[in-house]
Parts: structure tokens; C-alpha cells; sequence
């Protein structure tokens, strides 16, 4: 028969796993409850850091906004300041161009003032010159440049330079050229020209000592020239080596032919020759003009420049 002492209930171990098993489920219970616990804080932790950081990035954002708006500021006013200083510039170059011409200017016109309008008039047998005329300064030219020892011969002093020049240059060209007549006073024309008259009838004196002539000569920038072995008769001066020379060179000195060949306003005197300046004899040769044939504005140009 068997004994209870050896015979435990058969509820005995099915309640103890029950016990066991409780256990470790009210365990897990809690356990899982701590973990939820513990999640929901780590999940509201880092909404709260993400709220932050965003709030963060927000404000950096906006800063950079700031600064980016205050360079553009800053940009431009540095354009502005440039475009005020390049304007600035403008004005100073602008005066300074001003003060350069008005300077130019007074400079030119104090040369001019200095300078006989006179010395470039054209004249003709309506318009000559006053008899009163003189030149300012008249320079006596020495016994070597002159044909003949008898009578002295004058030129206006400004221009004499460029006349010692032309028979120097010539001279050295082995070519005879002297002064036959240089300035002349009103006076002396009319002695001259009452001599011709007496010698060949007015009309034949009015031909070749008129007003034209005459005036050119009173101006004293003005020559008649001779070379050798003509004996002194400026009549044959046509064709001479001197000649030639002349119409080669005489504008480098700033001599021109009034009365060349053919021209329609007086006598032709190849022996003839006015100082008329430099750029304007060159100028006259180049384009093979007459200074008679040129307009007079156009030969106004031409005075400032005349002793240059
Ligand atoms: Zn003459």
C-alpha cells in the first residue's frame, strides 16, 4: 500500500510552475514598464535637444542673414565711395584740362599780341598798306650781304636771323646771292617810282613799281636779291644758277615769291622775295601755291608761327 509520505499531490508541481511562471512574468512586467519609462524619456530628451538644435540653427541662420545684409551694405557704399572718387577724378582732369587750355591760350595770344599783323597781309592795288607804316624794329644788314656798298640796306630785326641763314646756306652752296634792296620807306618808293616814271611813262612805271611792290617793301620783310656777274641788273636774274637756288631753298628759310611767272596779280620779279615764316613758305611750296592766291583768313593762321 502506498504511503501519503511518499505520495505528493499532483497539484503540488503544476501550482509551483504557475508560481514560477507568475514570477517571471510580474518581472518582465515591471521590467518592460521601467523600459517604456526609460524610452519615453530618452524620446522627449531628444525631441527637447532637436527643439534646441533647431531653435540653434535658426538663430545662426538669421545672424548670417544680418551679415550678409550688412556686407551688401557694405558693398555698396565701397561702389558708391568708387564712383564718387572716379567723378571727382573727371572734375580734376576737367579743370586741369581747362587751366591747360585757358593757359595755351593766354600763352598764344601773348605771342600774338607781340607779333605785326601787317606781316602777313596780302596787298593789292585796292588794299595797301598806310603811308605812315613803319616797322617796329629794322635791323641794318652788314656790307657782306649787300650788292652794293653805296647804299645800306635794312630788314626787320625778328626776321633778319632767317635772311642771314638763307645767304649763309647759300654761300655754302657755292652759290653768289646778296641783297639788292631791302626795307624801303614810303619816301624812298616815291623817289624810285617818280624816276621810273620820268625814265619809261607812267604806265609802264605803274607795271612794276606799284602799290604791290611797294607795300612789300615798306613792310622791311621784304628783298630784292642779285647774284654775280648780272652786273647788278636784276632783269637777268631770271635763269640764273641763284635763281634756281631760290625757288629750291627759299622757302627752308621762309621765303616766298610773291610774283612768280604767270600769276595773275603783278609783274613777275623772280628777284622778289618776302619772308613770310617758315610753315607757311613750306606749306605755299608744297602745295605749290602763291601766298596771293591764299585766303587771307587762311594765311592769319599762319602768324603766330611766323618767327618759329
Ligand atoms: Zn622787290
Amino acid at each position: 500500500m502506498m504511503t501519503m509520505k511518499n505520495r505528493l499531490p499532483n497539484f503540488i508541481p503544476t501550482i509551483a510552475t504557475f508560481v514560477i511562471l507568475g514570477s517571471a512574468i510580474i518581472y518582465d512586467y515591471y521590467k518592460i514598464n521601467d523600459l517604456t519609462i526609460q524610452m519615453s524619456r530618452l524620446k522627449s530628451e531628444v525631441a527637447s535637444t532637436a527643439a534646441k538644435q533647431a531653435a540653434r540653427t535658426e538663430e545662426i541662420f538669421q545672424n548670417l542673414s544680418g551679415l550678409q545684409s550688412q556686407t551688401a551694405g557694405l558693398s555698396n557704399s565701397l561702389t558708391n565711395t568708387q564712383q564718387n572718387i572716379d567723378a571727382v577724378t573727371t572734375k580734376v582732369g576737367g579743370i586741369e584740362q581747362t587751366v591747360g587750355t585757358v593757359t595755351g591760350t593766354v600763352g598764344s595770344l601773348q605771342k600774338l599780341a607781340k607779333i605785326d599783323p601787317e606781316l602777313l597781309k596780302k596787298y593789292s592795288k585796292i588794299f595797301f598798306m598806310s603811308e605812315n607804316y613803319t616797322p617796329a624794329h629794322i635791323y641794318t644788314i652788314p656790307d657782306e650781304y649787300v650788292y652794293s656798298s653805296k647804299h645800306s640796306e635794312q630788314f626787320v630785326a625778328e626776321a633778319w636771323p632767317f635772311l642771314k641763314a638763307m645767304l649763309d646756306a647759300a654761300k655754302a652752296d657755292n652759290v653768289s646771292l646778296l641783297i639788292k634792296s631791302g626795307y624801303r620807306s614810303f619816301a624812298e618808293q616815291q623817289t624810285l617810282k617818280s624816276r621810273y616814271t620820268v625814265v619809261y611813262g607812267a604806265g609802264t612805271a605803274n607795271s612794276f613799281s606799284a602799290e604791290q611792290g611797294y607795300s612789300e617793301h615798306q613792310l622791311g620783310t621784304t628783298v630784292d636779291v642779285i647774284t654775280s656777274g648780272i652786273a647788278g641788273n636784276l632783269d637777268k636774274f631770271d635763269g640764273t644758277k641763284a635763281y634756281e637756288w631760290m625757288k629750291n631753298n627759299a622757302y627752308k628759310f621762309g621765303f616766298e615769291q610773291s610774283y612768280p611767272k604767270g600769276n595773275n596779280y603783278y609783274v613777275y620779279e623772280p628777284w622778289h622775295w618776302r619772308f613770310v615764316g617758315v610753315k607757311l613758305a613750306t606749306d605755299l611750296h608744297n602745295r605749290n601755291m602763291n601766298f596771293y592766291s591764299m585766303d587771307q583768313r587762311d594765311i592769319d593762321n599762319y602768324l603766330i608761327n611766323i618767327f618759329d
